[in-house]
């Protein structure tokens, strides 16, 4: 069934997510063969459906940009931010920004399973072999040097050799759970409810195709909504995990006892009617202790996951796809498929994704005074870059310092008490 088994190997990914098949393309093009393993067949349904603009880069860079416009993508132009008691929003557009390499003001909001199915096609146009329906359910090592996958496919099971295995499996995280390399993160420990609605009121204004972030009045808790057509809204509902626990509801219960619990969001969802089935995702903010080792590379989520309030995800994804396939293409040149060949990788993501968190961070101990930071003429520009994904090659984000700094200036002082119950309780050491 699987034609390659036998012949020379070549990269084996596992997984056909946006990470996956993005390697696969940039790999392609490189004239490297590859093959691609995916346990579901898509389409399939998948959480993460709002993008940033750093996106369209390698949308282009894989001529793939002119099938998010075929297909009509819901164009996102920008983001609303509700505080949790008050009406009104705090937006930003990202015309504000241009982002050098990118040609439009917008980015999109997306059916996942229809994104993911496009780019695992376009990924097999480019020449990637790709197998839906074959799950791996182990990395196989040679001494400490990965050399292929054992799959199990239509009752059947067997090995496909590989001189690099990567890992684009998700949240699965398939190797790094061999490995055990997995470290959960030791602030974020969110819980998330979501569903598609009919009827969800986005208003008239200019922001209405925009995502909408709702503030909760609980421990670091949001709702997005973001439009996946002109009539269906995904509307997910985000919390600590233990806000969930102690209130001993179910989480259908727990999930529309949310949404009414602020003004404006329950007007919102006033007319809504689900036309789904509601989703729960657990304990997802993690990082791996390596993201690389001899003859295999993590890619996406299979090598950390941090908290989705900015729509961070799929950027990542792709951007450490083709961070990774850089180095990958340098061991096919070389023959050294070692863990020193794919280190500039790990350090490139590692370095790019620690500003990811370090904003998210920042955001979620400021809470409504990151909205100062938004306001500021001095650092609005700053903060529109970082939510842009302008994360990667980056020695210094000044904005960042400064918020460290306003933070650390309100907790010393001893007559800002109003700011100081702003803060959240995040640790920032
Ligand atoms: C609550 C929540 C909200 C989010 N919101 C956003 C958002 O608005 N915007 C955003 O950009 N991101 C968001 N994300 C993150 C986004 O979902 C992910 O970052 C993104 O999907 C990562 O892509 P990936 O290719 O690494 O993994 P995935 O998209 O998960 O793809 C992995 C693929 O591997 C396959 N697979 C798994 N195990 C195996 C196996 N053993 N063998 C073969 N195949 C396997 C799976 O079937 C899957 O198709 C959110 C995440 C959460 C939890």
């Amino acid at each position: 069934m699987i034609k390659n088994a036998d012949a020379k190997p070549g990269v084996v990914v596992i997984g056909g997510g946006p990470a996956g098949s993005a390697l696969g393309c940039y790999l392609s093009k490189a004239g490297i063969k590859n093959m691609i393993l995916e346990s579901a067949i898509h389409p399939r349904a998948h959480v993460g459906e709002s993008m940033v603009t750093s996106t369209t880069r390698v949308f282009k860079d894989l001529d793939f940009l002119k099938v998010m416009e075929r297909e009509g993508f819901v164009r996102k132009y920008g983001a609303a931010w509700h505080p949790p008691q008050k009406e009104g929003e705090f937006a930003i557009e990202f015309r504000e920004f241009p982002q050098p390499g990118v040609n439009q003001d917008y980015t999109y909001h997306v059916d996942r399973s229809k994104l993911d199915l496009l780019l695992l096609k376009h990924a097999q146009g480019f020449g990637s072999e790709v197998y839906q329906g074959v799950h791996v359910r182990e990395v196989l090592f040679d001494g400490d040097r990965a050399c292929g996958v054992r799959v199990q496919a239509m009752g059947h099971t067997f090995d496909v050799p590989a001189s690099v295995v990567v890992d684009a499996s998700g949240r699965k995280t398939v190797l790094g759970r061999q490995l055990d390399l997995k470290i959960n993160d030791p602030i974020f420990n969110q819980f998330a409810v979501h569903a598609w609605f009919e009827g969800v009121d986005r208003g008239t204004e200019v922001s209405a195709d925009f995502i909408h972030i709702y503030f909760l009045p609980v421990k670091r808790g949001w709702v997005w909504q973001i439009p996946i057509t002109d009539k269906v809204t995904s509307v997910g509902v985000v919390a600590e995990k233990e806000v969930f626990r102690e209130s001993r509801l179910d989480s259908d219960k727990w999930f529309y006892e949310h949404l009414r619990s602020t003004p404006e969001l329950a007007r919102a969802m006033r007319n809504a009617k689900r036309v789904n089935e509601l989703k729960s995702e657990g304990d997802y903010s993690y990082c791996m202790e390596r993201f690389c080792g001899n003859g295999w590379v993590l890619i996406g989520d299979a090598a950390r996951f941090v908290d989705p309030i900015f729509s961070s995800g799929v950027s990542v994804a792709l951007y450490s796809a083709k961070y990774a396939s850089e180095q990958i293409v340098k061991g096919f040149e070389t023959g050294d498929f070692s863990e020193q060949m794919f280190k500039p990788y790990e350090e490139k993501v590692r370095g790019g994704v620690a500003i990811w968190y370090e904003f998210i961070r920042m955001y979620y101990k400021l809470l409504p005074l990151f909205t100062y930071f938004i306001s500021s003429k001095e650092h609005r520009i700053q903060v529109l870059q970082l939510l842009q994904g302008e994360v990667y090659n980056r020695d210094d984000v000044p904005v960042l310092k400064a918020m460290r700094k306003f933070i650390r200036e309100i907790e010393a002082s001893p007559d800002s008490n109003v700011f100081k119950q702003a803060l959240s309780d995040i640790p920032i050491d």
